[in-house]
């Protein structure tokens, strides 16, 4: 199973209705709507530091 990063959702990646393919890195989605929030804000979701320690 693989997590859809935009609502946390267990997605299984052979059914999965969305995917994308980001830095090398496939990412599965429960929707396409889930798969357009992640495109138009794919740092967002993938960012682990908290907002304002980049530089
Ligand atoms: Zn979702």
């Amino acid at each position: 199973m693989a997590r859809d990063p935009v609502c946390g959702m267990e997605v299984d990646e052979v059914t999965a209705p969305a995917e994308t393919e980001y830095k090398g890195k496939t990412y599965y989605f429960c929707s396409k709507d889930c798969k357009e929030h992640f495109e138009e804000e794919v740092g967002r979701f993938l960012e682990e530091q908290p907002k304002g320690y980049s530089h």
